[in-house]
């Protein structure tokens, strides 16, 4: 499972950040980032929600 944040879209609006902070971070910019390219095991529910509540649909989980 893999994760991506289009940058173009995120509106750091660090809701990613808070449900999960082993995967994402802001950059300087105030856009989420991903910590990881290949998301654990034990992160994929976090990461499914953290696509599922970005308000932007900026976060892609494959
Ligand atoms: S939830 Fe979406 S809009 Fe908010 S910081 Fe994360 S990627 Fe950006």
């Amino acid at each position: 499972m893999k994760v991506t944040v289009n940058k173009d879209t995120c509106i750091g609006c660090t809701l990613c950040v808070r449900t999960c902070i082993d995967l994402f971070t802001l950059d300087e910019n105030n856009k989420a980032v991903a910590l990881v390219e290949v998301v654990p095991p034990q992160s994929a529910e976090c990461a499914k929600a953290a696509e599922l509540i970005c308000p932007v649909d900026a976060i892609t989980v494959e």
